[in-house]
């Protein structure tokens, strides 16, 4: 059995060789505070600057210290996932190696975490971003929320305390493109929100652009949602309404006497129908294909929070890997009551 400690921070960071040193002190100092057993781990997520070398010295001085090195830039979630199935914690906290989310902040996702939730989102009170980089998030979201019904916490960072469970049931789930954030609401995690002060970077740059965004979401789309393909079939029948309308129209037209060629009309009127019996068409095979998708994603169909009378071993096939996890349970009980 993995020896639990009780904070396990997960830090991912790119080329932050001006930031990681500071960070590292200023969490040590938070984490001493609390009284509590803690791991900080750093996923070097294949930076060209002097990020792994400082972390190298970081953690010879201190053990409590932990690098992971990737061997090239996966991105900023592999990372986080890999430090989380890594992370031993009891509570898995996540944020940034920028200083953008200052450690001091911790304290009072901690308290609203000794409330009873599973999850503490810090929310930005002002967001120290460029204006671009804001709005293009803003629009993201609201467009997730509203036209595609995935349900998204509000304005929610990657600031974050979660159960350590939960979040290695999320970090172990098979599917390849995970949203985090949408994956915690689909577990059925008790999360609640905190305001925190939002930094703005110092030593750097931002890792995102206008685009890496753009698919970012158009990749939050597709996990989540197969109704792109029902607005396609949608399209399609007005298309196809049109065209047999405008036909009809014309047909009106002509026998009440107007002078109309109607060789133009049956022709477009054929195009538009034809149009969109074909998006219809389509809007089905791909409904068959947002099924082998969604089939092929392998999410488990349910999350357990609890089993009252069951023998410990009798535990549902489905999730049995990230029950795995949870063998350190009885080492370090629960006093928060998940
Ligand atoms: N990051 C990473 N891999 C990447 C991009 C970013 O590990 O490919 C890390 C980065 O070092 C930082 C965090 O993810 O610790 C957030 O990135 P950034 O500050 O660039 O994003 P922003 O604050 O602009 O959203
Ligand atoms: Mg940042």
């Amino acid at each position: 059995m993995t020896p639990m400690v009780f904070h396990s921070v997960v830090i991912p960071v790119y080329n932050e060789e001006g930031n990681v040193r500071e960070l590292a002190e200023r969490l040590v100092a938070v984490l001493e505070r609390t009284e509590k057993s803690f791991e900080i781990v750093f996923i070097d997520d294949g930076s060209r600057d002097q990020t792994p070398t400082m972390l190298r010295a970081l953690s010879a001085r201190d053990p409590r210290i932990k690098m992971i090195r990737f061997a090239r830039n996966y991105g900023q979630e592999a990372a986080v996932q890999a430090g989380i199935l890594r992370a031993s914690g009891r509570w898995i906290v996540q944020l940034d190696g920028d200083l953008q989310n200052p450690p001091e902040e911790l304290d009072k996702l901690f308290d609203k975490r000794d409330q009873g939730y599973q999850i503490v989102y810090g929310v930005r009170t002002a967001r120290r971003d460029p204006v671009h980089r804001v709005l293009a998030s803003k629009l993201m979201m609201s467009l997730m929320r509203r036209v595609l019904d995935i349900e998204l916490p509000e304005d929610v960072t990657t600031f974050r305390v979660i159960d350590g469970d939960t979040a290695r049931l999320i970090a172990g789930l098979p599917e390849k493109k995970k949203f985090f954030s949408a994956l915690a609401v689909w577990t059925g995690a008790r999360s609640a929100s905190v305001s925190v002060e939002h930094a703005p970077r110092v030593h750097g740059v931002t890792k995102y652009n206008l685009a890496k965004l753009f698919n970012h979401s158009f990749d939050l789309m597709v996990g989540f949602s197969t109704r792109p393909l029902r607005l396609i079939g949608g399209g399609g029948a007005l298309v196809a309404l049109f065209g047999v309308g405008f036909g009809l129209f014309r047909i009106a037209q002509k026998l009440l006497g107007a002078d109309i060629t109607m060789g133009y009309t049956s022709l477009f009127s054929a195009i538009a129908i034809l149009g969109g019996l074909q998006l219809i068409a389509l809007s089905v095979i791909g409904e068959y294909i947002g099924r082998i998708f969604i089939q092929t994603q392998g999410r488990p169909l349910y999350n357990i929070a609890e089993e009252v009378g069951f023998s410990r071993t009798t535990r549902d096939a489905g999730v049995e890997e990230a029950i795995a996890h949870r063998s350190g349970e009885e080492a370090a009980p629960d006093p928060h009551g998940g």
